[in-house]
């Protein structure tokens, strides 16, 4: 009997080849005789997704026109995929192989939705593929341990038949929403003199709404005085505060508000309960964004990379797309062992309080991957660079902290009225037992209350506070991952990091600034938000209604092909409105400049293409605004016509395409005011980046003057 473990990536086949016995390289596959499963097991692996679904124009040569209104909206009779690239290809023909020859296959992708599809996807393209795999192994653990119990759990395929299909839903939903209203976009927008590229997405779109509507609130913001009461105990200067909270606008009003208060406040209750705060929950991805770019403005794809290299390369952590902040028992165990090596190289004092696995920590669950922890190998920091250094150190601190005891308050509130319905209320606190705050930044501060009896009079001065609204907080990228993502229920953890990269790389409807990485919409993403003003694009409610129904999908309540169908009427009415709908764009188009290309004399060969040839590309209708070029379009090779105040001649373009390093140039002056003459060239360095050079003789020069 032999069996093919058909794996995700590459590196899930050691942990689960020795999960199941011995490892043995035969024929440049693992194999493993495993007792459990009475078989010879052979081990594939897949690299993520080996297939793609095709372009518009393989369905149909006159979707190959992107200006043409009157097709839209395409929607495939049957969706079509291809194999992504001739890696995927050698992938798909080794597992091909495995698999035809052997008896049964067990499905070992990551148990999630994209996982259902990596997996099925290529079953489905092997003769028997399907009826040969009918069990599979959901594994979330990183141990050898963890991976036995899931292959001793093995479950049908046809449990997760759902989940794939909803998998699969997912991608044609992205093809038809991105394909079509990216052309719908595109097209009218030209129309309107608008050249921007037109980018839309149901995660993308909404994302950028949140961002122009916290940057409209900030702008419009008109700051207002408001006016408090406030009460202030005259014995001991222990302040009460409105509760809940109330601001006057008007300052009469406030007065008059004063003047019905007495000077007595009577006591109605005192109660003190003793409070426990649980150590924080490990971390998701999510999370460590949110927390990575709080603490040192670390964009989630920077996060994402360095987890993504943490794991796969170091073996250091665990799988860094997970949504998850719960590990299971084998999980803990390891962590446990380690408690003390883990400590030590982050150079923390911290003994184990708390050696038991508590519930909000460690659960059983067989779907999706645990929380972001250290694997058992424990990593030498010295060989880390400071961005691995800094996030590997707060995912172990995170996971020590679940060691760590209690924080544990008396909480005392005193609540009082002065004869109307308001309450005013006083709050203290006084800590027993610090337990995990010991280890991390919280504040813990002891705030101490004069003694009160239920009942009691006491005399008060009350005061009028003014007080001044306050404009907004402009949304972090920190606050996306943290906050914003979660609530409205936008994108998964795997996803995430890249949609906020579009937006602001690629598509540049965002500009990032500053350490703290605040997001500001460029006039792109304010018109793109408001062309789709209306939408289920840029209503936030409507995208968390129609994911609330895609959930149905994933449970098995809804068929995938009657969410389509409702996605293409909703599709549909949106390209028929827009065929006529004119939304306002906040921001007039910019004058849209044309070029004329002057090719240089005799021809110069492109640097980088080696095709096209060099020219100065002149603005027709903007003044001074001149720079070398490809004649190739897509080459994007360019050169400015000055760099640093020297004007780059032909001649110097033409030494540079043909030696990447001018003649020294007679004379340079630098910012300084110093002279350099027959020292200096321009040079194309690396990725054919324009710089300076000086000559080594001459540096030496320099540092003898
Ligand atoms: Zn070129």
């Amino acid at each position: 009997m032999s069996i093919v473990v058909l794996t995700e990536k590459s590196s899930q086949i050691d942990p689960y080849a020795k999960a199941l016995g011995t490892p043995k390289k035969k024929q440049g596959s693992v194999w493993v005789h495993s007792a459990l499963l009475n078989a010879d097991v052979q081990f594939v692996a897949a690299s993520g997704h080996l297939f793609k679904l095709d372009g518009p124009e393989d369905y149909n040569d006159a979707w190959r026109d992107r200006s043409n209104y009157e097709q839209l909206p395409m929607v495939p009779q049957k969706f079509k995929a291809r194999i992504k690239d001739a890696r995927a290809r050698a992938s798909f023909n080794r597992i091909k192989q495995a698999i035809t020859a052997a008896d049964e296959v067990i499905l070992a992708t990551d148990p999630d939705q994209q996982g259902e599809v990596i997996g099925r996807e290529i079953l489905q393209r092997i003769p028997g593929g399907m009826e040969k795999c009918q069990r599979r192994l959901l594994n979330s653990s990183l141990t050898a341990k963890g991976a036995l119990r899931s292959f001793e759990n093995l479950v049908p395929m046809a449990k997760q038949e759902h989940l794939g299909a909803a998998g699969f839903l997912q991608n044609r939903l992205n093809w038809l929403i991105g394909m079509n209203l990216s052309r719908v976009g595109g097209i009218q927008l030209k129309k309107r003199g608008y050249y921007f590229p037109v980018a839309a997405g149901t995660v993308k779109t909404p994302t950028l709404a949140l961002v122009v509507a916290n940057d409209q609130e900030i702008k419009h913001f008109k700051e207002a005085p408001y006016w408090q009461i406030e009460l202030t105990d005259q014995a001991n200067q222990q302040r009460f505060k409105a509760q809940p909270s109330r601001h006057f606008s008007i300052e009469d009003e406030a007065k008059q508000a004063l003047a019905q208060v007495t000077d007595t406040l009577t006591i109605k209750s005192v109660d003190q309960v003793e409070q426990h705060r649980l150590p924080p929950k490990l971390f998701n991805l999510t999370a460590l964004q949110g927390y990575a770019a709080k603490k040192w403005g670390y964009s989630g794809t920077e996060v994402l990379e360095t987890m993504e290299h943490l794991y796969k390369d170091l073996a250091i952590t665990s799988y860094p797309r997970t949504e998850s902040t719960v590990i299971e028992d084998a999980e803990f165990d390891y962590l446990k062992a380690n408690f003390n090596d883990y400590a030590a190289t982050l150079n923390l004092k911290m003994a184990m309080q708390v050696p038991d696995a508590r519930p909000e920590f460690v659960k059983t669950t067989t779907d999706g991957h645990p929380a972001l922890i250290p694997t058992d190998k424990v990593a030498d920091l010295s060989q880390l660079t400071e961005r691995e250094r800094r996030c590997y150190g707060a995912v172990v601190k995170r996971t020590l902290l679940m060691f760590a005891g209690d924080c544990v308050l008396d909480k005392t509130v005193v609540k009082g009225t002065l004869g109307t319905e308001q309450i005013y209320e006083a709050t203290g606190q006084q800590f027993k037992d610090l337990g995990w705050t010991e280890f991390d930044v919280v504040k813990t501060e002891n705030r101490e209350l004069p003694s009160y009896q239920q009942g009691q009079q006491v005399k008060i001065e009350t005061s009028l506070v003014e007080g001044k609204t306050k404009v907004p907080q402009r949304i972090t990228e920190g606050m996306l991952f943290s906050k914003l993502f979660p609530k409205y229920n936008l994108g998964t953890p795997a996803t995430r990091a890249g949609i906020v990269s579009e937006l602001i790389e690629k598509n540049h409807y965002i500009e990032v600034k500053g350490k703290r990485r605040e997001l500001y919409p460029t006039s792109e993403g304010i018109n793109m938000v408001a062309f789709w003003q209306g939408t289920l694009l840029t209503d936030l409610k409507l995208a968390k209604s129609w994911q609330d129904i895609f959930d149905k999908v994933i449970q098995g309540n809804m068929q995938p092909d009657r969410y389509q169908e409702q996605m293409v009427e909703a599709l549909t009415d949106i390209v028929a409105d827009y065929r006529t709908k004119k939304p306002d764009l906040p921001i007039a188009p910019k004058p849209h400049t044309s070029y004329e290309f002057k090719p240089l004399t005799p021809a110069v060969k492109c640097p980088k293409c080696h095709r096209g040839e060099l020219g100065l590309l002149v603005a027709t209708n903007a003044k001074n605004n001149q720079f070398y070029a490809c004649s190739q379009k897509k080459c994007h090779f360019s050169l400015p016509n000055k760099y640093s105040g020297i004007a780059l001649t032909s001649e110097l373009v033409r030494q540079l395409a043909t030696k990447k390093q001018t003649d020294w140039l007679p004379e340079v002056k630098s910012s300084q005011g110093k002279v350099y003459r027959n020292q200096v060239a321009f040079i194309l360095a690396e990725k054919l980046k324009l710089q300076w050079t000086f000559k080594q003789t001459a540096k030496k020069t320099e540092r003898t003057d």
